[in-house]
């Protein structure tokens, strides 16, 4: 079986397994619909009696076995993508949250996420209490209320570089009868698998590493299947009792470890529709057969950056995880052992000023929206991405004004830092 295979056997092999004359390389199965003899047993499939493909807005082969290889390479019991990484973070909290509900969030996510949280999801009637990853467990505690269902954070969060601690936020939403869900987009599973460290969600924006050559918006979530919703069925009715749309269905006692998928597919899917499409998956899948390659590459030339902006007389500061200097050292030894991501963020002496003129001086690192693919790319979030936050969420979100993030690509790191290199010398 695939899923027994080491990480960078399943980013080839997981997924598709053709049989006796099948094709050899993931077929798109490029169809909305799907073809049954009977009419009693497209009824059945409708009732989530039998399994099996009816509609692409729902389910389609080609992403299920793109989902399948994710979940091998996370460790998960079920896997499905969406057609985006926003899109991913929403279903897997509105999975579990409704109206009246409350989520405890780390500050320091993505700003497209905090936005989520914090504004749209707010308007349905979703409350988030938002916190500092690096507060003490007593802190933390405080968040919490009777109507708290999750707690939502990523394991290096973009564009702070903060690394989680994984084990300690999965104690403490555990402690208060919740799942702990994880956006690993930046570590990847191949430097981070948050179910081993207690995790019990992982979302992705597979827009990033794992598409890894800029093509495609995605994302994925994936179930460790660990949680126990049914020790506490009062906090998610949503996944322990009857289920009108689906004739009463009780997606735990259907559905297993499945349930929480499965919920989310039949459900959200359905009812909101944010599928990717087969041609992304396929793309996708290509991205993912060599992301254990490039991921060795990205840390490799990101390190060696790193060190050469921390020596640099014109740099302030430089944030990365692989620095003995930084805060956050030890823990990404602890998680991340084979590194953490290809992402580095600095600060110059001129500040905010100087930051733009030498982003424009830059030759090979382009200015784009986008972060962690093959070619090296440079942005300045508070004058984009994070553009929507105040300057007090800014801080908050460990953003500061004057902050460069650098995505180091795969190319020859002697070529990224000559392009530093000169860019700097022109401010
Ligand atoms: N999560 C993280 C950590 C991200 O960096 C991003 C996008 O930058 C997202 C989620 C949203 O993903 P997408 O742009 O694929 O919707």
């Amino acid at each position: 079986m695939a899923n027994q295979y080491r990480q960078e056997t399943k980013c080839v092999q997981s997924g598709w397994q053709p049989t006796n004359g099948q094709p050899r390389v993931l077929p798109i199965i490029q169809s909305t619909t799907y073809k049954y003899d009977s009419s009693e047993q497209m009824g059945r499939l409708f009732d989530l009696e039998e399994s099996g493909y009816f509609y692409t807005r729902l389910q389609n082969p080609t992403n299920d076995l793109v989902a399948q290889k994710i979940c091998d390479l996370e460790g998960g019991v079920a896997a499905m993508l969406t057609s985006s990484g926003q899109a991913a973070n929403y279903y897997a909290v509105f999975n579990i949250c409704e109206a009246g509900d409350h989520v405890v969030m780390s500050s320091t996510v993505y700003g497209g996420t905090f936005n989520l949280l914090t504004v749209t999801m707010k308007k349905m009637g979703i409350d988030c209490t938002v916190v500092d990853p690096d507060a003490s467990l007593e802190e933390l505690n405080k968040a919490f209320q009777e109507n708290t269902k999750c707690v939502l954070a990523e394991t290096i969060a973009n564009p702070a570089l903060v690394i989680l601690d994984i084990e300690k936020f999965a104690e403490l939403a555990h402690s208060h009868g919740v799942p702990l869900i994880v956006d690993n987009t930046f570590a990847t599973p191949i430097n981070c698998r948050p179910f081993e460290w207690g995790a019990d969600i992982v979302t992705h924006s597979t827009t990033k590493y794992m598409d890894g050559h800029a093509m495609c918006v995605g994302g994925a979530i994936v179930d460790s299947g660990n949680f126990d919703w049914t020790s506490h069925a009062e906090k998610f009715p949503g996944l322990t009792t009857p289920d009108e749309s689906y004739h009463g269905v009780t997606y735990t006692e259907r559905f297993g470890k499945a349930a929480y998928i499965t919920k989310a597919t039949a459900q959200l899917m359905r009812d909101l529709g944010s599928i990717q499409s087969p041609q992304n998956a396929f793309l996708l899948n290509v991205g993912l057969e060599t992301l254990a390659l490039r991921m060795e590459r990205h840390c490799a030339n990101a390190q060696a950056v790193a060190e050469y902006l921390e020596k640099h007389e014109k740099v302030a500061w430089v944030k990365y995880a692989g620095l003995k200097s930084s805060p956050y050292y030890e823990l990404a030894q602890k998680y991340m052992p084979k590194g953490t991501c290809g992402v580095i963020s600095f600060g110059l002496k001129g500040g905010r000023s100087a930051a733009e003129k030498m982003m424009d001086h830059l030759k090979l690192a382009a200015i784009v929206t986008h972060v962690a693919d093959a070619r090296t790319c440079v942005l300045h979030p508070a004058s984009h991405t994070h553009r929507q936050m105040t300057d007090e969420q800014l801080v908050e979100a460990g953003v500061a004004p004057d902050l460069i993030r650098f995505s180091v690509g795969i190319e020859n790191v002697e070529d990224i830092i000559e392009d530093l290199e000169q860019a700097l010398q022109k401010i």
